[in-house]
């Protein structure tokens, strides 16, 4: 364990957070005793219900200027924020796209109007948004979208499709961009627009994932219309606020998950330490195994090291810079390891699905094994992570 000092100020917040967690947690939490519904849809609602609670005392968005809700939080209090979640097993926030991308670009790019409309709402998981950039053939390339959007009187209607959109299947509002004019270079003429996900003329079709799950979506527009009220920022200057968008993507949005390593990597020891090889030996005293155990110990510590480092950055100038790149590469990156790691600490019960008798830990190690893989693409590959880190930190040419 590492023994880390912090200011009298920041030792309260810990402790506020701690206490509060510890008091409204439901009874049971982290035992046998309480478990998620299983049904998705009450897991969802109780999700809901869990950061409405939150957002109730001001825990959720917590790094949201005051005015919006938020705490204006500091690097330190957002990384023991992030920590104490990861401690006690806190899910991920539903709204997590709104709280991480939707909110912080409306609060960039939105209008007064605009903010009063949705930022509450996104805090208390009234609206759970979406964010529709990818097309199927605008991913990396994003700029080269071809969804149209026609300005017709006070409004713009949508034709197109969009894909891989996470959460659609459940969510309430998309913000998506659209094609307003293909004149001038492709970065140019793009629209940012709020579309609800059950107006008329949309369609959401799940598409299922290697791990059998269905959490995103094939989304078609047709006719659909927009009031150009749910234009974020100008008509015609889209790019720049997806690029607001992306970037706290790389910012905030993977931090809560990779402050989690530490936790998984623990629960990743235990195993070994109760996994037994054939000759009865536990797989806890394989040196190789315990080798790349360590590995894993030292990257998990680098991933926070690098979260920290970035917050530090949004911090201190307000805007996130390309430096997210390297947090979502390294962080990534070690995802699929730590899992591919688990696998082989598991040896042959590891490849077990969910339930079957025999898989160790009730078969999550191969769920999140197949999951992981995807880990490296969505948010952007670690190849175009890579071009970041080379063009805009590193000063190298552009990729042609
Ligand atoms: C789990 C998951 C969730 C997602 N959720 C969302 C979502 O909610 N909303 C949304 O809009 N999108 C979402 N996506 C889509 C994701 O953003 C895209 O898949 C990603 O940007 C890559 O685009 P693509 O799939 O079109 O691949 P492509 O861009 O076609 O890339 C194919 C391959 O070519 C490589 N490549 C492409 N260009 C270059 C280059 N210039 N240099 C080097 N290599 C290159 C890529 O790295 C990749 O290996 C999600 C994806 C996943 C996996």
């Amino acid at each position: 364990m590492t023994r880390e000092i912090y200011s009298e100020q920041d030792e309260a917040f810990r402790q506020e957070i701690r206490s509060w967690l510890g008091a409204n947690l439901p009874e049971g939490w982290g035992t046998r005793d309480f478990r998620l519904p299983r049904d998705r849809v009450e897991r969802r609602e109780w999700l809901r219900w869990w950061q409405a609670k939150m957002a109730k005392d001001r825990w959720v968005a917590i790094h949201w200027p005051e005015e919006f809700g938020g705490r204006d939080a500091t690097l330190t209090q957002q990384i023991l924020y992030h920590t104490e979640m990861a401690e006690h097993r806190v899910p991920a926030m539903i709204g997590r796209r709104g709280l991480n991308m939707a909110g912080p670009t409306l609060i960039v790019h939105g209008t007064q109007e605009q903010q009063e409309r949705f930022l509450e709402r996104i805090r208390f998981a009234e609206d759970l948004w979406c964010t529709g950039f990818s097309e199927p053939d605008a991913g990396s390339d994003l700029a080269s979208l071809r969804t149209r959007g026609e300005l017709d009187g006070d409004s713009i209607v949508v034709n197109g499709r969009k894909i891989w959109t996470s959460g659609a299947h459940y969510g309430d509002l998309l913000y998506t961009l659209v094609r307003t004019d293909s004149t001038g270079d492709k970065h140019e003429g793009i629209t940012c627009v709020v579309i609800p996900l059950s107006a008329d003329g949309v369609d959401v079709q799940p598409i299922r994932r290697n791990n059998g799950t269905s959490e995103f979506n094939e989304i078609t527009f047709d006719d659909v219309p927009v009031p150009v009220g749910n234009v974020i920022g100008e008509i015609g200057d889209g790019w720049r606020v997806a690029r607001t968008s992306l970037a706290h993507e790389h910012y905030t949005h993977f931090v809560p998950s990779q402050l989690n390593f530490a936790k998984t990597l623990e629960e990743i020891i235990k195993l070994a330490k109760s996994t037994k090889d054939a000759s009865g030996r536990p797989r806890s005293e394989l040196p190789w195994l315990r080798e790349r155990i360590a590995r894993a110990w030292v990257a998990t510590r680098l991933v926070r090291i690098n979260g920290m480092r970035n917050i530090a950055k949004i911090v201190e100038s307000g805007v996130p810079g390309p430096e997210g790149s390297i947090m979502k590469l390294f962080g990534q990156e070690e995802e699929k390891k730590l899992y591919e790691l688990a696998l082989d600490v598991a040896g042959e019960r590891g490849i077990f699905d969910r339930g079957a008798p025999l898989a160790a830990d009730r078969g999550k190690w191969g769920f999140g094994y197949l999951g992981s893989r995807a880990a490296t693409i969505g948010g952007g590959t670690s190849e175009m992570q890579r071009n970041t880190i080379a063009e805009r930190v590193l000063g190298l040419p552009h990729d042609p």
